[in-house]
């Protein structure tokens, strides 16, 4: 009897005995010349790249990225799905052999040791990112979540409030974190979940605790009009009214609205949204947190943007403000 596992490989090295096609990208190239990291490479990187900051990116932190990049691009997207969906005990296996899952993996017990040691001071918000466009956020009265999908996401329920989603694109969400969070009896805000507190067509403005919400439905492509909830989240009193605006996969710059200043915004680096102009001209956050790289559910040579296509954005805006979080990075917004 094959594993899951054992299948799939067999699938991808006769297809058609199979009878698979297309649809689960199994013709999907490896980018060439690029070679697994060992694990002793993959364990350095993981400790560069969890010891230094977004803010700072020093050649030893852009090599760490090289490293994990050269995993990424020998992952199938099929093989990403696989791996979601695995057991704990293959999971294991698969965070052994790849080490972009080892990092996947690592950086996700990286933001739960430090957001259960973390005590928010008076006057800010500290940001966790997981994954995509995924973050954890704990401000000094509540904590919630935008965006997650991970494997583990449901750990994260007994720690939130609550949980926003931008829409229904399966790299913004898991069920079973919705599930997970919905069970516990906390509010799970989205579009398209019949539940209280679903945004409709015109918009919808929330309160939870201390923090103030306002959601908007901009389009996600000419095709998916009005499809994609930003949230503008003004984190309360006790955080000095810190406002982070989330835009999700929003493309139109045009689109996005901010009522008050923005401190820290977190777009799509590339959805056709003009990120320069946001931050230079419209929105003129003090921070952007550029996201949605490393999409390991899109094929490695098809919106699967990579580190340095992010680096290239950040130049392109010109602006010391805007950086690129890798997986697990802390960041702490101060008034
Ligand atoms: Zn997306």
């Amino acid at each position: 009897m094959l594993t899951r596992r054992e299948f799939l490989w067999a699938a991808i090295a006769a297809p058609s005995c199979f009878g698979l096609t297309g649809g689960l990208s199994l013709a999907e190239d490896l980018r060439e010349g690029a070679v697994e990291p060992t694990v002793e490479e993959a364990l350095a990187a993981i400790r560069t790249l969890t010891s230094t900051a977004a803010t700072s990116v020093t050649a030893e932190r852009r090599a760490a990225c090289d490293v994990i990049q050269d995993s990424v691009d020998r992952l199938r997207a099929a093989e990403f799905e696989e791996y979601f969906k695995s057991s704990p005990e293959e999971a294991k296996r698969w965070e052994d052999e790849r080490a972009v899952l080892r990092f996947l993996n690592a950086s996700f017990d990286k933001v739960l040791a430090e957001f259960r040691e973390t005590t928010v001071a008076d006057g800010g918000v500290v940001l966790w990112q997981i994954y995509n466009m995924g973050y954890l956020v704990k401000t000094p009265t509540q904590s919630f979540a935008i965006d997650v999908k991970h494997r583990r996401a449901p750990e994260l329920t007994p720690l939130i409030d609550f949980l926003l989603v931008t829409h229904k694109h399966g790299d913004h969400y898991t069920d079973a974190f919705c599930d997970s969070v919905a069970s516990a009896g906390k509010p799970v805000v989205t579009n398209f979940i019949d539940n209280e507190w679903k945004t409709p067509e015109e918009g919808r403005e929330y309160r939870f605790g201390d923090c103030s919400i306002k959601t908007r439905l901009v389009d996600h492509n000419d095709r998916l009009r009005k499809f994609v909830t930003t949230y503008e989240i003004d984190c309360g009193e006790r955080s000095s009214g810190t406002t982070i605006l989330h835009v999700g996969d929003a493309c139109n710059v045009g689109q996005l609205v901010a009522t008050k200043p923005i401190d820290v915004f977190i777009p799509h680096l590339a959805v056709g949204l003009d990120v320069p102009k946001a931050v230079n001209e419209t929105i003129r956050p003090k921070t952007t947190l550029l996201s949605h790289i490393l999409e390991l559910g899109h094929l490695i040579d098809k919106w699967r943007w990579s580190y340095q296509y992010g680096f290239n954005i950040c130049e392109k805006c010109a602006n010391d403000s805007v950086i690129l979080p890798v997986w697990g990075e802390k960041y702490e917004a101060r008034q």
